[in-house]
């Protein structure tokens, strides 16, 4: 029996494909990925998605910029779909471009749902999320025999009313490799939260903030003081922060000759 293609690969006028752009470092953008943006009529892209993917763009396609930060929406998710539909509608190419992958943290979810109810087809191209490539841009392997067996990602975007509602006691396996995407304004919280379910204070804690660009920092402590040196160093948003043994896998001479150029903070 021959099997049907697992994927849908050609790309048609009044369809929408979700892209993931992965993590910056356009060497990271899959072939697939490629080939999609450079079909398109319309790119809707978003904050996290690097210059340098930005210069694949065809010269003549339209480039809506739709990011946002924490707390400072500028297009709303409803927006965003509506925007997706309409361009469809107008018998364009549309690609909706996402750092990392579009359905970790990304939202293609529903956004995919939301085209799929409005009768638009949809291209789901996957990228490399922030956690494999922070992980491995600053040598932290995720998983590591004997170390870590599991590894979580998990959400640190904190409620509109502060709260970080996460369930602590399932992450205080001290085997466990924990990552938190969206987390460097909840960082207070997490480690203590952390502390109070189980965790050795001592845990190995990584920041890594703009993972695989080239101005990429990674700062590495405790779960004690790891609070403390992002404070010192003022590090900010995109960052995404790695707990576990394995932070300490390698050490700087065993980085430097893994040919890790980056800056390490600590
Ligand atoms: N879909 C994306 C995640 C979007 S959520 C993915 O799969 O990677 C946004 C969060 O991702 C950021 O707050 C940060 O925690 C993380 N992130 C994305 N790109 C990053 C990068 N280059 N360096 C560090 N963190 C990154």
């Amino acid at each position: 029996m021959i099997s049907p293609p697992i994927h849908k690969q050609d790309f048609i006028v009044g369809e929408v494909a979700l892209v993931g752009a992965g993590p910056g470092d356009p060497d990271l953008l899959t072939l697939q990925a490629f080939r999609f943006i450079k079909q398109a009529d319309v790119v809707i892209y978003d904050r996290l998605v690097s210059q340098e993917i930005m210069a694949l763009l065809p010269t003549q396609c339209e480039k809506i910029y739709v990011g946002k930060k924490q707390a400072e929406h500028r297009v709303p998710q409803e927006g965003i779909n509506q925007l997706l539909v309409d361009h469809a509608r107008l018998n364009k190419k549309v690609v909706r471009l996402k750092g990392g992958d579009p359905f970790v943290f990304g939202r293609g979810g529903e956004e995919a749902q939301f085209l799929l109810k409005n009768d638009i087809a949809c291209h789901i191209v996957p990228g490399i999320t922030a956690a494999s490539a922070c992980s491995s841009y600053a040598g932290i392997p995720l998983t590591h025999r004997q170390v870590a067996q599991s590894c979580t990602l998990i959400t640190g975007h904190v409620q509109e009313n502060g709260a970080l509602d996460l369930p602590w006691q399932t992450l205080n396996d001290s085997k466990q490799t924990i990552v938190f995407y969206m987390g460097i304004k909840s960082l207070p919280i997490i480690t203590a939260q952390l502390i109070q379910a189980g965790r050795n204070k001592e845990t190995p804690a990584s920041l890594i903030r703009k993972g695989t660009h080239s101005d990429q920092q990674v700062i590495k402590g405790t779960l004690t003081d790891l609070e403390a040196l992002v404070k010192q160093h003022n590090i900010k948003p995109p960052s995404l922060i790695i707990i576990g043994d394995v932070v300490n896998t390698f050490n700087s001479y065993q980085l430097q000759n893994l040919g890790y150029l980056s800056t390490k903070i600590n």
